[in-house]
Formats: C-alpha cells, structure tokens, sequence
C-alpha cells in the first residue's frame, strides 16, 4: 500500500527573522481563521476529485510558526483533515514551534490533538547570536519551552540550531551544542545559515556591516559537530539531521522528512505548499489572501492532484524523477540510492544510467559503493560538498 505524507503550511511569523526567506508574513494573524477555513477546503477539494481517503502516514504542520494557531482552530483543522484522509494509527504528527510561542497549557492541548513530535527552532543559545537573527526568544524560553513539552508528554523532541553564523566562533558553537545536548533532546536538525537574497542579513553582509562567513570555518563547525553529536549517542542519517538512538525504541528519524528523501508522494496544503504525486511536483498560490481567495472562487475544478490553489504543476519525464531520486537519496547518508530500488522504480541500472557521473565522483573522493555495491553514498568529504554532488544527476 502507498502511504501519502501530508505537510501543511502556516504562513504567519510574529515578525520575519532577519536571515528568512521562507513564505511566511508578519502582521497578517488576523488572517488565521480564513486561512483555516481555507485549508480544510483544499483538502475536501483533495477528497472529492481522488474519490476517496488518501492514506496518510505522516503529517506535518510548518511555517511560519505553526504554533501561532489557537489550539481550538487547530482541533478543527485535525478533524476536517481525518475527515478527508486516512490517518494512520501510527501517525507521526509534527509541529513546528517557536520558544517564546507556547505554554504548557497550549502543548498539552496539541498533544490531546494527536500532535506527537515537536520541531522547535532554538538556533543559538547566545543572546548575541539570537539577537542577530532576530529570532523572538531567549535561551530561558528554551529552558522551559522543552520542560513543558516533556511534562505533556512529547516522546519526540527535535531542535533546530543554525551554524555558520557571522563572528560565531568554533568556541561558542561548541557552547551551543552543549547547551542543547543538556536539554536531552530526540532528535536534532543542525543548519547551516545560507544567505538567501533580499533577506536584511544579505543586505547587511553586502554593505560590509557584518564579517563575511568563512567557509572553512563553517565546514569545521559541521565536522566538529557531527562528532560531538554523535560522542552524546546520536546517529546521522541525513546531511543535516541526527536522531538519537534510543536503547528500547526505534531510531526517531523524521518519517516525514524521510518520505522526500526517498522520493515517495506526498501533498501540500496551504499557501505556497509543494507537493510530489502520481509523478507530479505542484506548488500553490504563495500568499495567504491569495491562497484565502482562491478557494472560495466557484470556477471549474481541475483535476487531481490539482486544486484552485494550485499555482504550477510540471509532470515529470521518467529522467527528472530518476535526477531527484538520486539527488535526495544520496541526502541519506546511510541508506542512500540503492541499486535496487533505482531498477525497481525506473527499470533500469542506476550505474549505467549514471555511469560516467558515478565515476567521476567516486574519483573525486565524494560518494562511495557500500553493501557490495548495493547502496551508493556519500563520503565524509561528499557530506560536506553535496552540492557538487547533486548537480552532477540533473
Ligand atoms: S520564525 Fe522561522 S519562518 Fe518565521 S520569520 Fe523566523 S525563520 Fe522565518
């Protein structure tokens, strides 16, 4: 059976941090409810033109900051969404949150929701750092944001934390991760910061107010992390991401995050969403009004897995879903693209496919044949260039 992953988004910031470029908006919060509304919309639009429940197995809440809905408004949503798809009893139900957002009444009330693994965005534990990036919390809220999370009982922990940041040095990095191994934390997602044009840190950077990021340095920050990390018992099995290993219960990777990784469908809701199904990448309609608007037009319904949100879609040619199975399995740094599922997918050899890429990267040091060569990955040094990897299989 194909299980679908669903995310959906929430374009709503209490005020846009300095470094982001993602789809989200301050100051637009009165928009919530519509937006809700909205959402719960496009996926009974989902349910009629598909017939029946799309069996889901992991759903996703990200922004933005998801935390800003009222747990009421997010109970809804939860039903609306169960009455359109087909959760799982297994469900993994994550939601992003910002310290500084919630309360232990609030975490409570998500966890009654079915939330079950919470993303929270720490960053830095350095005022300086947080200042920044004008991130709106304090290292005291982050104290008491995981405190609260576990007395409501949150069994899966994941904290964000940005390196590669201008100044930092490999000292106070060091601090950083100490400080958030100390918060015994299940999983983490380590970043490092990317200076994405027209964001107010570019701006700054360009007209020389802050130091240039230095790129060694940021690779070292990466290797000085991936052992600290893993010294406190954590595995990596993705570029950026660690889960700890849990004597009694499994390795608590993101099965959301997985499902792109391996190149599985799966279908976004909300503005500016991407989704990935029948061979078809989709985006919808980037802002919120737009997004509000859109669904409560009456025009002709397109097709699934279309709906009036719907800005793009661009069905794949078998070589684009061939480019992007490798460029995300090979993310895996683990597991990555098997020999195997490649011919079961696609019919045909990932090493003739690949033949001259393969081997040209394999000299240059960055990906390697494990399992017999049943499984290509990447090397400790590919780790750190998996751009030049990715781009070889477009
Ligand atoms: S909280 Fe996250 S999504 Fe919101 S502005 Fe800051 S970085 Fe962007």
């Amino acid at each position: 059976l194909l299980l679908y992953s669903l995310y959906i988004h929430i374009p709503f910031c209490i005020h846009r941090c300095s470094y982001c470029d993602f789809n989200t908006y301050a100051g637009l919060d009165a928009l919530i409810p519509a937006y809700v509304d909205a959402l719960l919309k496009e996926a009974a639009y989902l349910y009629r033109s598909y017939g029946s429940r799309l069996p889901v197995h992991t759903l996703y809440l990200g922004g933005g900051t998801p935390s800003l809905l009222p747990a009421m408004l997010l109970q809804r949503l939860v039903d609306g969404i169960g009455e359109c798809f087909e959760l799982r009893s297994d469900l993994e139900f994550t939601l992003e949150a910002n310290p500084g957002t919630i309360n232990l009444d609030y975490l409570q009330s998500i966890h009654t929701c079915g939330v079950n693994r919470l993303s929270l965005g720490v960053q830095s534990s350095h005022p300086e750092e947080l200042h920044l990036l004008e991130r709106q919390h304090n290292v005291f809220d982050v104290i008491e944001a995981v405190k609260w999370a576990r007395q409501a009982d949150f069994q899966n922990i994941s904290l964000d934390l940005i390196y590669g940041l201008p100044g930092q040095t490999l000292e106070g990095w060091e601090q950083t991760l100490e400080f958030i191994l100390k918060l015994s934390p299940d999983h983490l997602s380590l970043y490092a910061l990317t200076l994405e044009a027209g964001t107010p840190m570019q701006s700054w950077m360009r007209r020389g107010l802050l130091p240039v990021t230095d790129e060694d340095m940021t690779a070292d920050m990466y290797e000085q992390a991936s052992v600290f990390v893993e010294n406190a018992g954590f595995e990596q099995y993705e570029i950026s991401n660690w889960a700890l290993v849990h004597p009694s219960t499994r390795l608590l990777s993101s099965q959301h995050n997985l499902q792109y990784w391996r190149g599985l469908p799966y279908i976004g809701l909300g503005a500016g969403a991407h989704g990935y199904v029948d061979h078809t990448r989709l985006a919808n309609l980037r802002h919120p009004a737009a997004y509000i608007r859109s669904m409560g037009e009456v025009k002709t319904p397109p097709a699934f897995p279309l709906t009036p949100a719907t800005h793009e879609s661009h069905h794949n040619e078998l070589k684009e879903d061939m480019g992007e199975y490798m460029m995300m399995a090979l993310r895996l740094v683990k597991e990555g693209a098997s020999v195997k599922e490649f011919k079961e997918r696609f019919g045909c050899e990932m090493d003739e496919v690949y033949a001259e890429q393969i081997r040209r990267l394999i000299v240059l040091g960055l990906l390697k044949w494990d399992n017999g060569g049943e499984i290509l990955s990447l090397t400790r040094r590919g780790r750190l260039l998996g751009n030049q990897v990715f781009v070889e299989f477009i």
